[in-house]
């Protein structure tokens, strides 16, 4: 009996605000979906690399094995870069420091808005889902991101600037749309760090809802320290206490996530 294949549903999580969780979201939404029997990828888009230390991936002196960056450059092949997680079923294209010089080496070549698009398309069968950990800036590195991707995630932190970014953000989603890739959609917005005794939070948090209305999820994120924790031992919350509000709030963020859409898996084992 053949499987069907599934296309990987390419989600970038987005936000050029530095510090809203983008990172802890890439990383424990891609496991907690792992968790769920789902093949999942994360892309460590950002030189700081800290999608690739939070799930145990780190470089060290004298490791020459290829990263992200060398797929982006097209100098190896995407899938020579991916190594395992302690998660089963969950892997990591991890970054690199030489990402910061990407965006340079870039501005000369063909095309060079896509050359994510590319780099990740033989493995788009392999993974129900791919998410892309980018940068805080809406520079080359991002637009590689969201030609990329299907959807766009964003992480909010729930304070006083938080809509202005979004406007800006949303503009540039459409930019890419009309542009560069007419799939593009906004996926929807995830509250993190979040503080329920805060008004300012709850007052953004309806001012988000109105704007974006269905967009926001209903899972929200606290502010919890086990989440800030987890990545110095290099693992997901999951494996670090699963028991804690962090882990329970993105175990909740990946049920309505697949709510959404559709279980992608099940698709898979159907025919
Ligand atoms: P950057 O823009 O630098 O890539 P980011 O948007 O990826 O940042 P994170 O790295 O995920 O943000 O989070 C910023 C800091 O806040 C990290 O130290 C992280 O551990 C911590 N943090 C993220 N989410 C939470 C949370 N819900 N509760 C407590 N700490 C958190
Ligand atoms: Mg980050």
């Amino acid at each position: 009996m053949l499987a069907a294949l599934t296309m990987a549903l390419m989600i970038a999580v987005v936000n050029q605000k530095g510090g809203v969780g983008k990172t802890t979201t890439s990383i424990n939404l891609a496991a907690s979906l792992a968790a769920s029997e789902k093949r999942v990828l994360v892309v460590d888009l950002d030189p700081q690399g800290n999608a690739s230390s939070g799930l145990g991936v780190r470089k060290r002196e004298g490791d020459d094995r290829p990263t992200v960056y060398h797929a982006l450059l097209g100098e190896h092949d995407a899938r020579t870069a991916l190594r395992e997680t302690e998660i089963p079923r969950l892997h990591v294209l991890p970054s690199d420091p030489d990402l910061v010089g990407a965006e340079l080496e870039l501005v000369s070549a063909l095309s060079r808005e896509s050359k994510l698009r590319q780099a990740l398309q033989p493995l788009q069968n392999e993974y129900d889902y791919i998410f892309i950990d980018c940068p805080p800036s809406l520079g080359l590195l991002t637009i590689n991101a969201l030609v990329a991707a299907n959807r766009v995630l964003v992480p909010l932190q729930c304070e006083y600037y938080a809509l202005e970014g979004l406007g800006a953000l949303l503009k540039t989603i459409d930019l890419v749309r009309n542009a560069l890739n007419r799939e593009l959609e906004l996926d929807g917005v995830v509250l993190t760090m979040f503080d329920a005794r805060n008004n300012l939070a709850k007052q953004v948090t309806k001012d988000v809802q109105e704007h974006l209305p269905g967009k926001v999820y209903e899972a929200v994120i606290p502010r919890n320290v086990r989440l800030s924790e987890a990545p110095s031992h290099g693992r997901p919350v999951l494996l670090y206490d699963i028991e804690s509000k962090g882990a329970q709030s993105y175990l909740q963020l990946a049920g309505e996530f697949l709510e959404r859409h559709g279980d992608r898996g099940q698709e898979r084992v159907a025919r």
